[in-house]
């Protein structure tokens, strides 16, 4: 019996996707598998990442560089987003990781514990971490990565994407030992200037689009499934769920399915979520609770113990994501640890 709420991830279409933008970007891909691959589980995703070549990933936190090292075993060259934040250089250290440096405090952290393979974070214009251009520092002993992050590559019309390029390209020539990390998921598909060594993405892994919505050439991995835990008739004039926020205008079949905020449902798809149930799409009505939402099924063959779909293969993740007024990382990324990951392929 499958649990109420499900998170299938479909390790084939993972696969894809990785294959697809090594073909795309021309270069390696070092996957991003921060947030526990973004919800879908790093050790399983990694796993087969590794098998169809991946050897260098991606992590935010030590934390999830220590579980992934576990995980991995010695082979894999993880990368530390955070970089070295004040007294992790051991833990660092401990589990062979290397923090991507983003301040001369980290660097001068991690050099006083001995300092080892790392890279640097260039800022070229995101404003959020690394080293600004002019402040970058000088050449040294175990810097093997020089990387940055674009702002806006999720829209290829933005002008700033090339000013970032042209920005890292020249910080990046003062590290000619360093491999060149720049392009996350939508920067891959910005074009060859782009690539440098190695691409950065993860969100596409995932089956988002790289421009946050829906793409032909990416797979859809992740699919949330909840089961009807109920099927009921509710008159017109009658209202469903907290704050009566629907009204049934006309005689309503609901099922009462098993998925609510804390699945991940966000309370944002109401009022304009949708749901694949048994062969279409239906809406999110009325109020979604912490354990359940429900769904118009009226006129629809579908009885307790079904399962509708969330996201998946008919209904994409970028599409619920735009529902909920958000995008698919954040759905991704919500959903708790009660629904099992259920991995197939
Ligand atoms: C999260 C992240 C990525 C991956 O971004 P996607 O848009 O999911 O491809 C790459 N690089 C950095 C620095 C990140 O924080």
């Amino acid at each position: 019996m499958p649990a109420p709420a499900t998170l299938t991830v479909d390790l084939n279409a993972l696969a894809a996707n990785f294959r697809t933008l090594e073909a795309v970007g021309g270069v390696p891909v070092h996957p991003v598998v921060k947030a526990d691959s973004y919800g879908l589980g790093a050790a399983a995703c990694s796993r087969r990442l590794m098998a169809e070549g991946a050897r260098t990933f991606f992590v935010a936190r030590t934390s999830e560089g220590e579980r992934l090292r576990a995980a991995l075993g010695a082979e894999p060259a993880i990368y530390v987003l955070d970089g070295c934040l004040t007294g992790r250089a051991a833990r660092l250290r401990a589990a062979d990781l290397r923090p991507v440096l983003n301040a001369d405090a980290q660097l001068a952290e991690w050099r006083a514990a001995g300092g080892g393979a790392c890279g640097v974070q260039i800022d070229t214009g995101m404003n959020r971490l690394g080293f600004r251009p002019e402040a970058a520092p000088e050449p040294f002993e175990g810097l093997d990565l020089v990387l940055s992050h674009l702002a806006c590559a999720d829209d290829p019309a933005e002008p700033m994407n090339a000013r970032q390029r042209d920005a890292f390209a020249a910080a990046a020539a003062r590290y000619p030992g360093a491999l060149r990390s720049f392009a996350n998921s939508g920067g891959v598909f910005l074009g060859a200037g782009y690539a440098f060594d190695a691409t950065r993405p993860g969100i596409c892994l995932y089956g988002g689009g790289p421009e946050g919505r829906p793409d032909a050439r990416i797979r859809p991995v992740a699919t949330l499934a909840a089961e009807v835990l109920q099927v009921l008739d509710v008159p017109a004039g009658e209202t469903v769920g907290y704050s009566r926020t629907f009204m049934a205008s006309a005689p309503t079949r609901i099922a009462t399915c098993a998925a609510g905020y804390a699945d991940g449902v966000l309370r944002s798809y109401s009022p304009r979520g949708r749901v694949f149930a048994a062969g279409e799409l239906r809406p999110i009505v009325g109020r979604v609770s912490m354990d359940a939402c429900a769904v118009d099924v009226t006129g629809l063959d579908i009885a307790v113990g079904d399962r509708v779909e969330l996201f998946g293969a008919h209904r994409m993740l970028d599409d619920a994501g735009a529902a909920a007024g958000t995008i698919g990382y954040e759905l991704l990324s919500a959903i708790n640890a009660r629904v099992p990951r259920v991995y197939v392929g």
